[in-house]
């Protein structure tokens, strides 16, 4: 088997890559390192089965040759992070939506199995215990710019799904809930880097707003065993599942957490949503997803917890400190 995986020097695209590799597929990378790193593939590169690109799926030339030589294509080349994309609109619609619209023609051209990554900021301001793919998605207006990046996965969703309906593209849409893991950068504003980094340094732990806001976290590990397994189930084909997990915690307590793993003596600091990001930044309160249709399909279920995710992360980010020094 050759994989095709777009994004794949970014955090979450680097650990499919390794996952593959290790099953003993083939596995070739299309990244223009916008966000992310030459680092993340570094150990990679070696590899007897393993060819990195770096270009941008906008090069439709490219792309062909790509879609062409691969069995099936993995597509999480995106725009990431929330601070970067209510700092960079433009280039986040149009990253999302273009390399999409490239990634689903082709694979359609040459009938290739494909996962669209998507995410659960899709569920946008919905008030609901638990988020199901069926549920309704509320965005904000378009005065705020973060609703640019849900609403570009929006429509990167209704087109895989139309690619499904209208030509039979093997195609599955998998929304994202908050993952983690080593190689994640808090330069986008990702939260859980960005705790253990402050903790480590002893800088002040800055959480947004009041911190009451809870998420859920997921190893990448997991999330991406699961990616593997539903591109290759045709029950999976024109479905859109979330991947995530289910246990939640505030970030307040996150902050609390990651101090206490770390034995840092870092502060806590509340900090404005206008000052972190723009003035009338819309956060969600609440963010966890119903998984049973993924459960139901594959068996999937997060196997980490939080404390050992974060425990794992924060070793990753001491040895990391350690060879820097
Ligand atoms: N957050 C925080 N401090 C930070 C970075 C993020 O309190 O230094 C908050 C952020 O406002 C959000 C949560 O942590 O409520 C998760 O943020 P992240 O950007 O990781 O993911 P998302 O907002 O997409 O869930």
């Amino acid at each position: 088997m050759r994989a095709l995986v777009t994004g794949g020097a970014g955090f979450i695209g680097s650990h499919l890559a390794e996952a593959l590799l290790e099953l003993g597929w083939s596995v070739e990378v299309i990244d223009d390192l916008s966000t992310g790193g030459i680092e993340n593939i570094v150990s990679l590169k070696d590899h007897p089965r393993f060819s990195y690109v770096l270009d941008s799926v906008r090069n439709r030339r490219l792309m062909l040759e790509l879609v062409d030589r691969a069995d099936m294509v993995f597509h999480l080349a995106a725009a990431v992070g929330v601070r970067l994309i209510v700092e960079q609109p433009v280039w986040t619609i149009e990253t999302n939506i273009k390399c999409t619209e490239i990634v689903l023609e082709l694979c359609s051209r040459k009938h290739k199995p494909v996962l669209i990554a998507s995410t659960s900021e899709v569920y946008g301001k919905l008030n609901r215990a638990k988020f199901s793919e069926d549920d309704n998605l509320v965005l904000g207006p378009t005065s705020k710019a973060r609703w640019c990046y849900a609403a570009s996965k929006i429509i990167d969703e209704f087109l895989a799904k139309a690619y499904y309906a209208e030509k039979k593209l093997p195609a599955v849409v998998v929304r994202l809930f908050n993952t983690i893991g080593p190689r994640q950068s808090g330069e986008y504003g990702m939260v859980v880097p960005r705790f253990v980094q402050q903790a480590l340094e002893n800088q002040p732990i800055t959480i947004y707003g009041d911190g009451s806001q809870r998420r859920s976290f997921t190893w990448v590990g997991d999330v991406v065993q699961a990616m593997i397994t539903l591109i290759q189930q045709p029950g999976a084909y024109g479905e859109v599942f979330n991947i995530g997990h289910t246990k939640e915690i505030s970030i307040y307590n996150l902050a609390s957490l990651v101090k206490d793993l770390t034995l840092s003596q870092s502060e806590v600091i509340f900090v404005p949503y206008e000052e972190a990001y723009q003035p009338g930044f819309e956060d969600m309160g609440r963010r966890l997803p119903d998984i049973s249709k993924v459960q139901k399909l594959i068996g999937y279920r997060p196997n980490l917890d939080l404390p050992e995710m974060l425990h794992r992360i924060i070793e990753y980010q001491r040895t990391r400190i350690k060879a820097a020094a």
